[in-house]
């Protein structure tokens, strides 16, 4: 159940296959990060609804965009219901969404307030990530490599749920810059996933960020990487 799995599930559908397959820029991210052998992608998304292959029946795609199974059907039944004189009609999408959504929120605050926080023991800050148990050695270097060694303080601006166990993230990363007037500020989106222990930070949005002060995760699954 890792985000790098989405790309080989038997969910997704390949509807030209005679292309050349192409990877779309993330439904809410940043672009693919490829450094290294353990080349980092972020799932493929529905462009509409952006959900992952985990969370649809199936995800459709062609050279250049994709969708999901819902989706279709949603649009099928809104083309049904569309005078035949509009060209262009407006799609917004209908997601299921947590039945205790207050709670499902506070659950993912605390658990992007738990990685970042600097305070807490690197095995427990891993614990709020997606799969996150062999991701100990990127958490205790990333501290090394921040900044001022000041930590980061984190501050969750925004959630919206695109599956009841998917939500979309956006997030402020404040760093203490030695020498700077106040902290650096990084707006950032990533994704919390609903896991069997609660919600998560999802895999792909804490090794996104790690990778763009080089540091590479470890492939999901695998054994932490000896020191
Ligand atoms: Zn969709």
């Amino acid at each position: 159940m890792s985000d790098d799995n989405d790309h080989e599930s038997p969910a997704e559908v390949e509807a030209h296959p005679s292309q050349p397959m192409m990877i779309p820029v993330p439904f809410g991210g940043r672009g693919p990060h490829r450094f290294g052998p353990f080349a980092y992608r972020e799932p493929r998304r529905c462009s509409f609804c952006g959900r992952r292959a985990r969370s649809v029946g199936h995800l459709v795609r062609s050279r250049t965009a994709v969708i999901c199974d819902a989706c279709i059907r949603q649009i099928s039944e809104l083309l049904g219901r569309t005078d035949t004189h509009q060209r262009e009609v407006r799609f917004k999408p209908v997601v299921p969404v947590p039945a205790n959504r207050t709670e499902a929120e506070r659950d993912i605050e605390a658990a992007y307030e738990r990685v970042f926080d600097s305070d807490a023991g690197p095995e427990d800050r891993a614990a709020a990530i997606e799969d996150g148990d062999n991701l100990v050695a990127s958490i205790v270097e990333a501290g090394r490599r921040t900044p001022g060694r000041r930590g980061v303080e984190v501050f969750v601006d925004y959630i919206r749920f695109i599956a009841d166990d998917e939500a979309e993230v956006r997030f402020t990363l404040a760093l203490g810059t030695p020498g700077a007037v106040g902290p650096m500020q990084l707006d950032e989106t990533g994704f919390a996933v609903l896991t069997d222990n609660g919600w998560k930070v999802a895999r792909a949005t804490w090794c996104g960020l790690v990778t763009r002060v080089g540091i590479e995760c470890p492939p999901p699954g695998s054994a932490p990487p000896t020191p």
